[in-house]
């Protein structure tokens, strides 16, 4: 008996000793957690982790305490604005949890064996997936959340030590709803406002993966969605549901993609399309075409600034004068991390910042006052809270057209458009490091 107790409670042991604040021990025999101190492991979390111990003994936790410790890990990642949880398998059934909260991973908990299985076959349970496949699966469900309805979307896959699940998790409420929520200052909000006010053209919005480019388009899809106007999207996958507005899912498995997707909604006389992503010739040549033929086309694109946009374009295969005819904006953005209003304190930059801001930018930022989080218990330590965008809206005017219609290099373009009031993201990030919402480090990070 006392050798069974033993290896239980050795199998039962949440190890953490691999994490930065190894401190959470179930201890089986009794329930009891101790040390606490991990800064994601809240009580409730605690509590679901314990019921899901005891609810499945040493056969792994039923379905009943499952599904209960899984409405507690979303309630609990979405309460600090995570936006995916990781569940990466360490081998022999255990699981170590990581939240992604505002695009950085942080490590939650282990769980033991018997509760990470249940975990993993409730979610296969709930998204419709095979309990038996050994080929990555896909899936979604609805939860729920101060009321609200949460998608979160389900991706597993098979590693060398198990399976690994990642749950995204696309709450509503957590998205800014006004272009200026974005972060979006006077001079690009002004910019974007006019060519929103245009009833045809194309307005791309560029960056690399995870950079906010989606949730900028959905903004800008709200301000133009009205009666009268028919909205159609073809989005991979669709994050969030505007209501009006008609969604295409692309699937890939029966043949759906953004190409065929976008010529399917031509024959639904639209108004506004919104196609998730230009990443293929076809896709932009239709895209180029619709936006000349009276729609008002919003994409997003792959490319690192607003003059990098156009060359991406026209390495997509599209024709310098359909470009110059048809494009009204590009926007190009980063999210930075917020510093946390409760511990961030000023101080002046490096000198080998200052420098490499001197040498890039030819900005003299020696003299201003930037600011830092210490990290305090508002913030988990980290310093940080919430992000926000950085952005650069280039207006394609005149004589920015009759530079695309000559296939001028990107350098011409940005010259151009500073004589007309362009700021770079860089500029852009720098007002936001000088009013003390993000730090200098994290901007030379963003835009280096
Ligand atoms: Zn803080």
């Amino acid at each position: 008996m006392w050798r069974r107790l033993k290896l239980l409670a050795f199998r039962l042991r949440l190890n953490v000793a691999s994490l930065e604040a190894p401190c959470f021990q179930a201890s089986p025999e009794c329930g009891r957690m101790e040390n606490q101190t991990l800064p994601y492991l809240t009580q409730e979390l605690k509590k679901a982790i314990k019921n899901a111990y005891r609810g499945g003994k040493s056969l792994g936790s039923t379905e009943k305490e499952a599904a209960a410790l899984l409405d507690s890990l979303i309630n609990t990642a979405l309460s600090y604005g995570t936006s995916d949880i990781h569940l990466q398998n360490l081998g022999e059934m255990k699981v170590l949890v990581k939240f992604r909260i505002d695009g950085v991973l942080k490590q939650v908990v282990e769980l033991p064996p018997n509760i990470s299985d249940g975990l993993l076959s409730r979610l296969k349970y709930i998204t419709h997936m095979r309990l038996d496949s050994p080929l990555p699966q896909d899936g979604r469900f609805d939860a729920k959340y101060q009321d609200k309805n949460v998608v979160v979307r389900v991706s597993v896959m098979p590693t060398r030590l198990g399976e690994d699940a990642t749950l995204r998790l696309l709450a509503d409420i957590a998205r800014p709803k006004t272009l200026k929520e974005l972060g979006l200052q006077k001079q690009d909000l002004e910019v974007i406002e006019r060519a929103l006010g245009r009833p045809y053209g194309m307005i791309l919005v560029c960056g690399p993966t995870s950079c906010g480019k989606t949730t900028t388009a959905y903004n800008m899809i709200e301000r133009v969605n009205r009666e009268g106007v028919n909205v159609c999207t073809i989005e991979d996958p669709i994050e969030y549901v505007i209501l009006g507005v008609r969604q295409l899912q692309i699937d890939l498995s029966v043949g759906l993609d953004f190409a065929l997707g976008l010529k399917a909604i031509l024959r639904h006389d639209p108004d506004v399309i919104f196609v998730g992503e230009v990443r293929d010739r076809e896709t932009a040549e239709i895209a180029v075409d619709s936006a000349l033929t009276g729609h008002l086309i919003f994409s997003s694109l792959h490319a690192n600034s607003a003059s990098e946009a156009i060359t991406r374009m026209r390495d997509l295969g599209s024709r310098p004068y359909l470009l110059a005819a048809t494009m009204n904006i590009v926007v190009a953005q980063r999210l930075v991390r917020k510093l946390c209003p409760k511990c961030k304190t000023k101080t002046k930059p490096r000198r080998e910042d200052a420098a490499l801001v001197k040498a890039g930018y030819g900005i003299d930022i020696s003299k201003i006052d930037v600011h830092e989080g210490r990290g305090c218990k508002a913030c988990q330590g980290s310093g940080y809270q919430g992000r926000t965008g950085i952005f650069e809206a280039l207006r394609i005017s005149e004589p920015i057209k009759e530079l695309i219609l000559a296939s001028a290099p990107s350098s011409r373009i940005i010259d151009q458009a500073r004589k007309e009031g362009f700021t770079s993201m860089f500029e852009d990030g720098l007002e936001k490091v000088k009013k003390a919402t993000i730090s200098l480090l994290d901007l030379l990070a963003a835009t280096g």
